[in-house]
């Protein structure tokens, strides 16, 4: 008997989501092709963000994608990352490497969020009209309800775009807060799995000033505040940051309870945290800020899960193992593996599915659990509370910078790890782009 096509259910249409709908699509032993529903809860594709990155095993998934030179291309044009104090004077600068295999802070795939989601959903687009799979990708839509059954899982919809259907299988790709992980896994209920970090971060864009330059600025002030400017590649504007780390690796109460209310109420308590900073680059990018139409805010987390399969039912991305650096390479790595694993099934049972995403959590887990290893406090050492803690990080960082150490920088955590090997799948061969 020939095997049915996967029916498929990806919810999250970010990062995860769209990497996962494009490597199902292009997976080359993935016979029959899939039929792919991509759901977003957003009313069209949420193609904002400032820079994000990609590193490690992440590099060679977009190379067996054949999307390597294109996020290439796409680079921010950012050289390094350069301290400063209030007037803007270089404490200490680090240059990016020009090694893909050895990053720094700026990485050699640096590429904005929104860009790198346009890209893939554009690809995402190709394939569905190209190649011959069948992708549905539906935006305003969220799943209401799911049951997962031997036969498959019984899925309803909240906003009536979709048919209330079964799927073979259904990957949650809904990032940090997903509400997805929930209903997939009873033990994450009471959302324990997300560990604040006592930092806030919100990002949106500003116009570039002639004085700009190429690299990534960043402020320290005492409070925990933090303000950054990267460069975009248009040379017309700069992706501009506000950052508020609390003393402790915790949640500070005010801003948790601004970011449950709405972007207003997240702007004003910027405006009240770094009233009394002294900064030279302040006052425009709380003016930009005003203005932005891209702002987002967040606290920085990490989801720590102990499960990430259920039977059919996978989370991926942020939804599984988000970690501050790693979480766009694992986000992408995740999708690839599940694609992999799914095309060595030979029927659509329970059983093989069922075996094929543990294969994707016990394969992957080892790189997730090291990528998301950091030191407590890391952060609070990054951002002081003092004046005082200030001038001892600024201290630290000129020794840094005039002693050549600033090449420990790049960390081993963002590299490809030499124990752990990023499954091939068949891809050899397959439509790859040379670097
Ligand atoms: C708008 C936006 C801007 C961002 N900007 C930055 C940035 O500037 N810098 C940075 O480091 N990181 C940023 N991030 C986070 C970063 O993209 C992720 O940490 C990382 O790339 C991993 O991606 P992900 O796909 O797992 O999660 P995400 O990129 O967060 O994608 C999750 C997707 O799921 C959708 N979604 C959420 N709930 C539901 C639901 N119930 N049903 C269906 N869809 C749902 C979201 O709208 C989103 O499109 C941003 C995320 C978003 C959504």
């Amino acid at each position: 008997m020939s095997k049915e096509p996967l029916n498929i259910l990806i919810s999250g249409a970010g990062i995860a989501g769209a990497t996962l709908a494009l490597c199902l699509a292009r997976q080359p032993h993935l016979e029959p092709k899939p039929n792919i529903t991509l759901i977003e809860r957003a009313p069209k594709p949420r193609t904002t963000g400032q820079a994000i990155d990609i590193r490690g095993p992440g590099v060679n998934v977009i190379r067996r994608m054949g999307i390597e030179q294109k996020i290439k291309a796409k680079h921010t044009t950012e050289t390094g990352i350069c301290f400063v104090d209030q007037a803007g004077n270089t404490v200490a600068k680090f240059d990016a490497t020009g090694d893909t295999e050895h990053q720094t802070a700026t990485s050699e795939f640096e590429i904005l969020r929104g860009e790198l989601t346009e890209l893939l959903l554009d690809e995402v687009q190709e394939a569905n009209e190209k190649e011959n799979v069948n992708i549905n990708v539906v935006y305003g839509e969220t799943i209401a309800t799911l049951k997962e059954e031997d036969d498959g899982v019984q899925i309803s919809f909240t906003n009536g775009m979709l048919e209330a259907q079964k799927f073979d299988v259904v990957a949650a790709a809904d990032g940090v807060s997903s509400q997805t992980r929930p209903m997939m896994l009873d033990q994450y209920k009471d959302g324990a799995e997300v560990n604040p970090s006592g930092m806030y971060i919100a990002f949106f864009t500003a116009p570039r000033l002639e004085h700009d330059k190429d690299i990534w600025s960043w402020f320290t002030a005492p409070s925990g505040l933090a303000a950054h400017l990267r460069p975009h590649r248009n040379k017309t504007t700069m992706g501009a940051y506000l950052a508020v780390t609390n003393s402790k690796s915790e949640g500070i109460p005010e801003v948790d309870a601004a970011l449950s209310k709405n972007v207003a109420a997240q702007k004003a308590l910027l405006h009240e945290r770094f009233a009394n900073v002294d900064y030279t680059e302040k006052k425009r990018m709380l003016e930009a800020m005003d203005q932005s139409e891209d702002f987002y805010m967040q606290q920085v987390a990490r989801v720590l899960t102990s499960k990430w399969t259920s039977s059919r039912c996978a989370l991926i991305g942020d939804s599984a193992y988000a970690v501050m650096g790693m979480g766009t390479s694992l986000a992408m790595i995740g999708a690839y593996m599940v694609a992999g694993e799914l095309s060595k099934v030979q029927t659509n049972s329970a059983a093989e599915i069922s075996a094929a995403l543990q294969r994707y959590e016990d394969g992957m887990k080892p790189f997730a659990t090291k990528c998301q290893k950091m030191p407590n406090g890391v952060l609070q050492l990054a951002n002081p509370q003092t004046t005082l803690g200030v001038g001892v990080l600024r201290s630290v960082l000129r020794f840094v910078y005039w002693t050549g150490l600033g090449k420990l920088l790049s960390s081993d955590r963002w590299q490809s790890d030499e124990k752990w090997q990023l499954p091939d799948y068949g891809w050899e061969g397959a439509k790859t782009e040379k670097s």
